[in-house]
């Protein structure tokens, strides 16, 4: 498969090294040059195929022959080690539970593909690859795990000392081998910062291999488009009129399940649900883009200003504004109104929620206001334990710890201090 930058300087590129560099010489994000729509009998057969199946079906063209039949298909069984439930509400709603990998978080999958992939491509290098990434908690625990093992791929995770919850900093910095926590004496955007000059320093480019893993790269965009195939597996013999609703804060989620739609995955409509960082709402209501810093929510891994992925779904819906209406709602929902529904969905449906479903469940229920026939799948990406107390002291009850955070509770916490650009540069010359 091609690629090409959707900044359209930069030449196009294969699936391999789309991968290894995230994004493009030209700063554009990749995108597949077609997408070809599955035969038919796919989704009518559905049923009869396991998940792995349906995976390998649907991601062998956006890998081509850059991995082989048998190796992409270890690949996909290893990403794919967990369930994706689903838990019908009623006759107008279900969740999709995607928090049941190793670190109770979506991004899982698309870290497990990602780091599998690449360490594929480095199978026979000497040269390491050293992924940098900061985090203000759930990509760090998503990506570390993910990694975890990969030979030739080292991972250097930064984080805001004391910035992140205590099962997240659990998460970065219990792991060992090839996982490396470098604890900052600053604020997310400090990591941040200090990530992005990282990756513009030539003194740093021409002695190691630095690569990043946040959702614009490819290989963690795209395998989220299978929560969609499965979720129609499970959902299409009881209803017509699928629609999905995403917490969306990055846009790379939904954007993957607009793919699954391109590849004809028969889907009536996509619903975006945001907190009150609105960009995407306001975009829809007014035709003009003005992102804005973002601010600080309950629902805090959807606290982004201005969605990396967006570019891509326009490009999907080739720029038409018209066309990405017709398919797209959008909604905003305070931290106040968050908090009432995960209320609601404990005594209306006895389901504990975590603040990201919670504010899916309200797009959900603002969608249906107007088309009452819909069935809307709402994807929870998060297990409301890595937001314990905000959901605990919301519904009045304590939520049982699953085994993955036991475990890591109870390990010793191993990070490294840093304090400036400096420090992190003179560690990554040094390993
Ligand atoms: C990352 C994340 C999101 C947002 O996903 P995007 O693909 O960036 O839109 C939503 N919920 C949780 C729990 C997340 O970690």
């Amino acid at each position: 498969m091609t690629y090409y930058s959707l900044n359209r300087i930069a030449p196009d590129t294969s699936f391999e090294q789309a991968v290894i560099n995230g994004l493009a010489p030209d700063k554009g994000l990749y995108f597949p040059k077609n997408i070809r729509p599955l035969a038919s009998d796919f989704f009518s057969s559905i049923d009869h195929k396991s998940k792995i199946e349906i995976a390998y079906e649907a991601l062998k063209q956006f890998v081509g022959d850059e991995i082989p039949e048998s190796k992409l298909k270890d690949i996909i069984e290893d990403t794919l080690n967990f369930d994706f439930p689903i838990v019908e509400l009623n006759k107008n709603l279900s969740i999709l539970e995607l928090f049941h990998g190793p670190t109770l978080a979506f991004k899982d999958v698309g870290a497990r593909f990602m780091a599998r992939c690449l360490g594929y491509f480095n199978r026979d290098n000497t040269q390491k690859v050293t992924v940098l990434v900061a985090t203000s908690g759930d990509t760090g625990g998503a990506v570390a795990n993910g990694f975890l093992g990969i030979k030739g791929v080292e991972v250097v995770i930064l984080y805001p000392s004391g910035k992140v919850s205590k099962i997240q900093e659990k998460q970065l910095t219990t792991l060992g081998q090839n996982i490396t926590a470098l604890e900052v004496a600053g604020v997310f955007d400090d990591c941040q910062d200090m990530v992005k000059r990282a990756f513009v320093d030539d003194e740093l480019s021409k002695q190691i291999k630095l690569t990043s893993a946040n959702s614009i790269n490819i290989a963690r965009w795209l395998p989220q488009l299978l929560y969609y195939l499965f979720a129609y597996k499970e959902l299409k013999n009881n209803y017509k009129n699928l629609v999905f609703c995403v917490p969306s804060g990055n846009y790379g989620n939904i954007c993957a399940g607009m793919v699954a739609q391109k590849l004809g995955l028969p889907v009536k409509h996509f619903i975006a649900a945001n907190n009150s960082n609105d960009t995407v709402v306001r975009y829809m209501e007014t035709k003009s883009y003005h992102p804005k810093p973002s601010v600080a929510t309950i629902s805090n891994a959807m606290d982004v200003g201005n969605p990396s992925n967006f570019i891509r779904i326009k490009e999907l819906y080739d720029n038409s504004y018209d066309n990405l209406k017709s398919n797209l709602s959008t909604y905003s929902f305070s931290d106040l109104e968050t908090k009432q529904a995960l209320l609601e969905l404990y005594r209306n449906y006895n389901y504990i929620a975590d603040p990201h479903g919670a504010v899916g469940y309200l797009g959900a229920k603002a969608f249906l206001k107007k088309e009452p026939e819909a069935h809307v799948v709402i994807l929870e990406t998060a297990h409301p334990t890595k937001f314990l107390d905000v959901v605990e002291t919301t519904i009045g009850k304590e939520i049982t710890i699953p085994n993955q955070i036991k475990d890591i509770m109870e390990k010793p916490k191993k990070s490294i201090p840093i304090k400036s650009y400096d420090d992190l540069k003179s560690f990554l010359l040094k390993g």
